[in-house]
């Protein structure tokens, strides 16, 4: 397997967990990115500006993904940096969960998350269309890659319909619904983006020690470097066969 190599790449919801992990990951590459764009809402929080002060290759960028306006001022702004370029790969990581059972699932919580982990996904994938198609249209070759143009859409097993990982220890409604919503969101990305030549996939990072993967109330298996070292390497592998499907961070495929 080789190591991935991408010109440009931006991850959502970088200032902890996972997407802080694919960053400092993406940084320490060998050969790393020319720019690497971590979005976070709070762009001055600390660990956000410890990180950028050490490399210039990093870009911090102010993002609130449920906030279309924060969506097309953060394009433009990345649009800018990149002179002309393209963006070659976008991660939607950002995502919330809440253990909300079927008993106690409300209005609110519903739009809620399907606002943040499924529809900002289809809007950042908009917004950033023109640079990737940009990405694609400059890197040679005929296949798809993640180092020419991807999205790569940061889904759960959760949201496995198969599977219904963990129902006994939290049923997580909207969580789950809002997850295989972005499991058929990247299917429809894929159809719709295969023509420009964008590869398209949703990944399940594994059960991983992150605030989000402590709140069950277990210690998870998986550390944030195991996963996203894991997640690094199926993504330096992935080919336009890959496009469309929905792999976890060891490179399986899940069920949908
Ligand atoms: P964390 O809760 O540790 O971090 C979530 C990140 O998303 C934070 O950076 C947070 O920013 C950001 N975020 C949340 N809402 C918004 C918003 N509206 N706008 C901008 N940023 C936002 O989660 P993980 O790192 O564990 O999860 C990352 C992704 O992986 C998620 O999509 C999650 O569903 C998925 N996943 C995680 C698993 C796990 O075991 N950890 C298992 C399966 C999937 P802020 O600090 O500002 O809140």
């Amino acid at each position: 397997m080789g190591e991935l190599r991408v010109r440009s790449v931006l991850v959502t919801g970088a200032n902890r967990g996972i997407g802080l992990g694919l960053v400092q990951h993406l940084l320490a590459l060998p050969n790393p990115p020319e720019w690497v764009f971590a979005t976070c809402r709070d762009p001055k929080g600390q660990r956000a500006q410890k990180l950028a002060s050490k490399h210039p290759n990093l870009v911090i960028v102010p993002l609130e993904v449920t906030d279309p306006a924060s969506i097309k001022a953060a394009a433009a702004s990345v649009g800018e940096r990149l002179k002309g370029s393209g963006l070659n790969l976008l991660i939607n990581n950002a995502g919330i969960a809440k253990t909300n059972s079927l008993d106690t699932e409300t209005l609110d919580n519903m739009s809620q998350l399907f606002t943040t982990n499924t529809i900002a996904p289809l809007l950042l994938g908009q917004a950033f269309l023109p640079l990737l198609k940009k990405a694609a249209q400059g890197s040679p070759g005929s296949g798809m890659s993640c180092s020419k143009a991807a999205i790569v859409n940061m889904s759960s097993i959760g949201g496995s319909i198969k599977e219904m990982y963990l129902w006994e220890a939290a049923h997580c409604v909207a969580y789950r619904c809002s997850k295989a919503a972005l499991n058929m969101l990247t299917r429809c990305q894929s159809m719709g983006y295969r023509e420009h030549g964008i590869l398209c996939v949703a990944l399940h990072p594994g059960w991983v020690q992150t605030d989000m993967g402590n709140a069950a109330g277990y210690t998870p298996p998986l550390t944030v470097d195991a996963s996203v070292g894991g997640m690094l390497k199926v993504l330096s592998n992935l080919s336009e066969k890959d496009s469309g499907a929905f792999l976890d961070w060891e490179g399986n495929v899940v069920a949908w």
